[in-house]
């Protein structure tokens, strides 16, 4: 076979590579550390981990990173490997010698017959004669590069910070104080003029809120971040900094919203929560951007009457990354539409963290190799965590009706909310148990999702 060539030799790049070469293909991988450094990365070794040495919890039945390191081993993963021997205690936690972590994949790519790496920046699009390539760049992206992508795919295609707003599961969000609504009762495109989720704040509760947002802690803009805040993204606490009220006349306005269990009295302010997925199961939380510290953020949002008990399937941020719109761009093998043959990986392609970027890796690697020696490309099924990460990464993402236009495509970490719901009647009370609600019964779905994840990834590798 003819190479297939990877741009890029980080977590998703290096993933892809041995996929390739695991499937007897040969790859050459193109990486510019060492001729060209990025402002996070320390090392010239491939797969460097930038910040935290940790892969977050590997517990494969009751959390959904867990599920997707069980699935990645299952498909012959050597980011897994490679983490499984470097090891460190870190309770639940898969967490790794950062060092050793990345010699071990390194000398894996490097020893392996089939993949060459090239030490250089790939400054434009691959040329047409590497008729199959992956950009799995991630999101420090090289500027030229970055230029030549949003030049073959439109100006507002890129996006180069993540300004994220927290993601709340809605099945912990109290609807005995919160309610279905759109600001005037608005039908957008496929709504229903009740789209939004509403939580009302009277005027106690709004200053306590505004007095808790101005002194909780945030985290500092790294050196290289310099950026200045731009339009539509200020940080909420930035907003309540500015002026007591801003916030009230900004995201939380609570105008054209009446309480439905309290008609008679109108909110001092709203916080609204827009559906997330097209499953339903997460909400984000509309205009709430923030560079508030993780703990700080629990805290101050379980003060929003109807998210006291909130879980979040992410917090919020604000840092440079550069990602796709990938639910436009990309088909659902992670090719680009207009250009056949180029696909994306890793968190160029709007998914979020280590794990979740080695595991688009894992599947671009596998789809790219199966083109090349004519096979078909099989996805994975959409009940497993890797099908499910690549559905958000490719379908469903929604756009507000509120805001037309507006990007709402948010890069992700894997977590249950993206797992289609499990069969009515799954969930059977164990023989035995008395109390089965509220945290037993999440427990037991979280696990029958796990089991059907693993089980359908076994059937998609041929396993079984
Ligand atoms: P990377 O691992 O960044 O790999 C991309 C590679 O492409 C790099 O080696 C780069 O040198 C190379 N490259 C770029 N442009 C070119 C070019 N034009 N030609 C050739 N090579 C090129 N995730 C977590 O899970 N936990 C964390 O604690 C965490 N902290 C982070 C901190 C920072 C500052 C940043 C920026 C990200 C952090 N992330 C974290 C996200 C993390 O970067 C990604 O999850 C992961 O590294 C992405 O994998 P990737 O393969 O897509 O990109």
């Amino acid at each position: 076979y003819s190479p297939i060539h990877i741009i890029g030799g980080g977590l998703a790049g290096s993933e892809a590579a041995w996929q390739i070469a695991s499937a007897d293909v040969p790859v050459i991988l193109h990486e510019m550390r060492g001729v060209r450094p990025t402002e996070a990365h320390r090392t010239d070794g491939l797969a460097e981990l930038v910040c935290s040495n940790s892969f977050r919890s590997d517990d494969a039945t009751s959390n959904a990173v867990g599920v997707i390191h069980a699935e990645m081993r299952l498909a012959g993963s050597l980011i897994m490997a490679c983490a499984d021997r470097s090891q460190v205690p870190a309770g639940g936690a898969l967490a790794v010698d950062r060092e050793g972590f990345s010699n071990a994949v390194t000398q894996a790519i490097h020893d392996h017959p089939l993949i060459t790496v090239v030490r250089e920046e790939v400054s434009a699009l691959p040329p047409r004669d590497w008729d199959l390539a992956i950009v799995a760049t991630g999101p420090l992206t090289s500027p030229d590069l970055a230029a030549a992508i949003q030049n073959e795919t439109g100006e507002d295609s890129l996006a180069f910070f993540d300004a994220i707003a927290p993601i709340v599961h809605r099945d912990s969000i109290d609807m005995d104080i919160c309610w279905y609504q759109s600001r005037y009762d608005k039908v957008g495109p496929g709504g229903t003029g009740k789209d939004y989720i509403n939580c009302p704040l009277d005027e106690a509760q709004y200053n306590a809120f505004i007095d808790a947002l101005i002194a909780g802690d945030t985290v500092g803009f790294h050196e290289w971040e310099g950026t200045p805040y731009f339009d539509g993204c200020l940080p909420i606490e930035i907003m309540a900094a500015r002026g007591r009220e801003t916030l009230r006349h900004g995201p939380m306005k609570p105008m054209g919203l009446t309480n439905a269990h309290n008609p008679a009295v109108k909110p001092y302010a709203v916080v609204q929560l827009r559906q997330d997925n097209a499953l339903g199961t997460l909400y984000n939380m509309v205009g709430f951007q923030t560079k508030l510290k993780y703990g700080a953020q629990a805290e101050i949002f379980r003060m929003i009457p109807g998210l006291q008990n909130a879980e979040f399937a992410r917090l919020g941020g604000l840092h440079r990354n550069t990602y796709i719109q990938s639910p436009l761009l990309l088909d659902r093998s992670l090719t680009l539409k207009s250009r056949p043959g180029l696909r994306f990986a890793g968190q160029i392609t709007g998914c979020e963290g280590y794990v979740e970027s080695a595991s688009i890796g894992l599947l671009a690697g596998r789809f790219a190799a199966a083109e090349r020696k004519g096979e078909a490309v099989l996805l994975p099924p959409a009940t497993t965590a890797l099908g499910s990460l690549l559905g958000h990464i490719t379908g469903g993402h929604l756009v507000s009706d509120e805001e037309p236009g507006k990007r709402s495509f948010q890069p992700m970490n894997i977590n249950f909310g993206l797992f289609p719901e499990l069969e009515p009647g799954a969930i059977v009370k164990p023989e035995g148990v008395k109390r089965f609600r509220g945290k037993e019964k999440a427990q037991a779905k979280r696990r029958l999702i796990a089991e059907r994840a693993l089980t359908d990834c076994a059937a998609w590798l041929g396993r079984t």
